[in-house]
């Protein structure tokens, strides 16, 4: 584990500490009469905690995210700032564009990396290609559907839900038979699905999509990285992630691409998207894309070899399904094949209280994991083994402390 983690949040924090200080303090006498009257207008005093350092404790990150983030990204983070507008940010704007077509598997031009957490990418996705009144369609099968359906219903869209229990799957044709009802011209789904523990089935729903003229937008954020997906290839027309899951880096950004179809529709729109900060026209310039501020620290903390790190996920999920079966443990997703291989669910033990479990650990392990999200809460448990905390050693430890748990925890009679 790497030793201190700061967050940049947390050494701007500092830095207006330090800034606070030397402002404070006396240079010359004029200067000090002109402080004296404005400080004596000071009402609110310095707070002791900026004056402080910093402490950030180390810890296990096996949840579904935020993931640990490896030494090497860490250190790019203290890289010094340069202005957005310098020949040397385009450069590694452009390098890291070419980084997340790479991992989504694309040729898109308008591919970019907002600022902004995976919710940001979800808003920008259906504000620029939804129009207030149009139909959309989303299929809901655990928190992420939702969040995607209340987003489009906030901006005035037409929204039609298909709705599972977490963790099932939709059929293509259950989907086509729900786009020629409904006519959508954006149609939702996750690929992986954080808060139930699915990898959903890609192969062919672009194909439905197209047929329909509708737009196929799907949601990868726990799952790039950790398990295959072919942005082009599966005709989707318009793919989002995260950075802080699989891919490593702190949280704050999220690659997102648009194909030429999408582009079509979010170009040639009657009405402004209702956000200024996400509007595709501002922010496709300035990527160069017709090229924002971009947090460089980005990508790739274990995605260089988009092949084998599937592979390494795929592995070290099968050793963890072992070992948990070895500890009696039920898995929520009964078929192995689509079970997500970044994010484990794991059928509550009978007769715990989960929350016992994760908070003892967290005390003796100094591990999180977390219990379910969205209609998941009580369902499941989930442990997240991604990108750099991909490692056998990890999924040893993850085992020994839930073992630990279910030792010491109480079981109620029940
Ligand atoms: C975590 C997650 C998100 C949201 O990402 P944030 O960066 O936390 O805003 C969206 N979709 C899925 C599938 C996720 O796992």
């Amino acid at each position: 584990m790497q030793r201190a983690v700061f967050s940049r949040g947390a050494l701007l924090a500092q830095n207006t500490a330090a800034a606070l200080e030397s402002s404070l303090a006396p240079r010359s006498a004029p200067l000090l009469m002109r402080l004296d009257r404005s400080m004596s207008s000071l009402t609110i005093p310095p707070p002791a905690a900026l004056l402080r350092p910093l402490e950030v404790p180390n810890r296990y990150l096996f949840g579904p995210g935020p993931s640990n983030v490896p030494p090497r990204v860490l250190a790019a983070g203290g890289r010094p700032i340069i202005g957005h507008l310098h020949p040397e940010m385009y450069e590694i704007m452009n390098d890291i564009k070419k980084g997340i077509q790479y991992i989504f598997q694309t040729e898109n031009n308008m591919t970019i990396s907002m600022s902004g957490s995976g919710h940001a990418a979800m808003e920008c996705a259906v504000f620029n290609t939804v129009e207030p009144g149009e139909s959309v369609l989303v299929a809901v099968n655990g928190i992420w559907g939702e969040r995607v359906a209340e987003i489009a219903e906030r901006m005035g869209a037409n929204v039609h839900r298909m709705v599972k229990t977490p963790g099932q799957l939709f059929s293509n044709t259950e989907i086509e038979q729900a786009m020629a009802k409904h006519k959508p011209v954006l149609f939702f789904l996750t690929h992986g699905e954080s808060s139930a523990g699915l990898c959903h089935p890609m192969d062919g729903i672009g194909d439905i999509c197209q047929k329909h003229n509708c737009l196929f937008l799907v949601d990868t954020v726990a799952s790039m990285g950790a398990a295959p997906i072919f942005m082009d290839s599966q005709k989707i027309d318009i793919l989002y992630t995260g950075s802080q899951k699989a891919l490593n880096s702190p949280p704050g950004t999220a690659p997102i691409s648009f194909n030429e179809r999408a582009c079509d529709k979010m170009f040639n729109r009657k009405t402004k998207p209702v956000s200024y900060l996400l509007d595709m026209t501002h922010l496709s310039n300035y990527w160069g894309c017709d090229g924002q501020t971009v947090r460089v620290t980005l990508q790739c903390g274990a995605l260089r070899h988009n092949g084998e790190s599937w592979r390494q996920h795929k592995e070290l999920a099968a050793y963890l399904y072992k070992g948990l079966e070895d500890l009696g443990l039920t898995l929520f997703i009964r078929d192995k094949d689509l079970r997500l291989p970044s994010v484990t669910t794991i059928a509550i033990p009978k007769g715990y209280n989960w929350r016992e479990l994760l908070v003892y650990m967290m005390k003796n392990h100094n591990m999180e994991m977390t219990g379910g999200l969205g209609p998941s809460i009580g369902m499941v448990m989930r442990i997240g083994l991604m990108g750099y905390n991909c490692k056998k050693s990890n999924a040893d430890m993850a085992l020994h402390a839930l073992a630990d748990a279910l030792k010491n925890c109480k079981k109620s009679k029940v």
